[in-house]
């Protein structure tokens, strides 16, 4: 058996074990492959990831908090991982342990359209929202990003680009991502975000990273002023997708992944 994993901590809430059950299903690889969800503390990060390829593992997904600690256990980096300085596909090959980040390539797939000229608002300094700056600015929109902690939002444009904002006018904007973690506790949106159902207007897009079992507060201010909208779930199946085409070889079954993960089977 060829074992895949994500690993987090927590871990347990995950949809990728659903998502990546069904498309080795419908691959014809459910006999080979298998997939499951590990958690693992911090402190024993390094130790547990050197054992897998013994145990049968050929490649994990990260999550939080492990996506930058994952670069510095890695062999090799790809390119997108390095400059965005986190990982969240490892890949165990010929006694090697290599890195690869498909959070970026997952946010614009999953974008109605290319961000070059469009100027676009991402809220969040953490390994997600390093991501999507990375991902923006390299296909050429102009960024700002807000964050709560205003420095770690100036230090993330002066590694990665984009321009950091206090107090953004959210209502020019063409694209805005959360990218923060607000709303899986039950946050209001709009209280802890500088955003208010005012900043969305039909032409725009609305991407929100965070999932949930219901549409998020944002998702559904900015449908009904009629934005576009992109949950987070569209963003976990496409950066999966890229995972499993990394792993396996085969071309993923978007379909089938996008209704497991829905389902959270
Ligand atoms: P992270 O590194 O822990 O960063 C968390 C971010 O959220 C920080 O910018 C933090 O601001 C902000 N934040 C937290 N609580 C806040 C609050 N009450 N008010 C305002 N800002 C707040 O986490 P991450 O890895 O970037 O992940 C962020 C979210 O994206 C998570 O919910 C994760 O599940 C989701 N995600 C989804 C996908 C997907 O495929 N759909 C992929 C990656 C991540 P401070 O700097 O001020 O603390």
């Amino acid at each position: 058996m060829r074992r895949l994993a994500v690993i987090g901590h927590p871990v347990a809430h995950s949809r990728s074990p659903a998502m990546h059950s069904a498309a080795l299903a419908e691959l014809g690889l459910a006999g080979e492959w298998s997939y499951e969800a590990i958690d693992i503390a911090p402190d024993e990060l390094e130790e547990r990831v050197r054992e897998m390829p013994e145990q049968g593992f050929v490649g994990v997904n990260v999550t939080v908090p492990h996506k930058g600690a994952a670069l510095l256990i890695a062999d090799s980096l790809s390119e997108t991982a390095r400059e965005i300085g986190a990982a969240n596909t490892l890949s165990f090959v010929d006694g090697e342990i290599r890195a690869d980040n498909t959070d970026a390539s997952g946010i614009l797939q999953a974008l109605p359209e290319q961000p070059r000229g469009r100027r676009a608002l991402v809220l969040g300094a953490g390994g997600a929202a390093r991501a999507v700056v990375w991902a923006l600015v390299r296909e050429g929109a102009e960024v700002d990003v807000w964050n709560r902690t205003a420095l770690r939002s100036r230090h993330l444009c002066e590694e990665l680009g984009g321009t950091p904002v206090e107090v953004p006018d959210a209502t020019g904007y063409r694209l805005i991502v959360n990218s923060t973690s607000v709303g899986l506790g039950g946050e209001d949106a709009f209280v802890a975000l500088p955003l208010s159902a005012d900043s969305f207007a039909p032409g725009q897009t609305v991407a929100d990273l965070v999932y949930g079992t219901e549409r998020s507060q944002l998702l559904v201010a900015a449908e009904e002023r009629g934005a576009t909208v992109v949950d987070g779930i569209e963003v976990l199946v496409r950066q999966g997708a890229l995972s499993l085409e990394i792993w396996t070889g085969r071309e993923p079954p978007l379909d089938v992944m996008e209704k497991a993960a829905r389902e959270g089977l």
